[in-house]
């Protein structure tokens, strides 16, 4: 971390030390003057630079936090396929209407979930 740190101010005082030695060259200002103006140009747009990455990046941990919370509404349920009967693994989403391809025969089925009720009793 430190490291990096130092590595960032080498190469910001490079870029400005090279900025102002060609301003100064070139132009009538001084090399301070150029220097420190560079300097602040740099800071300017690395700081925006960072917001903007900073801003993406949490949109995308947004967006996958938002992926797996509905990944965990979401239940693995055991079901026979409608042609072969045998079993297939089915992940069941309360949300929408489910259907799943049989892994043994290729068939297409779609999940037909029925809720009952029953009156809960008393043992005497
Ligand atoms: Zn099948």
């Amino acid at each position: 971390m430190i490291l990096q740190i130092l590595k960032s101010i080498i190469l910001l005082c490079s870029v400005s030390g090279l900025a102002a030695y060609i301003g100064w060259e070139y132009t009538s200002k001084s090399f301070i003057e150029i220097f420190l103006f560079a300097t602040v140009l740099q800071l300017v747009f690395f700081y925006f630079y960072n917001s903007l990455i900073s801003y993406f990046t949490r949109l995308k941990l947004e967006r996958e936090n938002l992926e797996t919370i509905q990944l965990i509404n979401t239940n693995n349920v055991i079901l026979e396929c409608s042609s072969c009967k045998k079993t297939n693994s089915v992940r069941v989403d309360l949300s929408g209407s489910n259907e799943f391809t049989c892994t043994h025969c290729g068939t297409d089925n779609i999940l037909n979930i029925e809720f009952k009720t029953i009156t809960k009793t008393n043992i005497l």
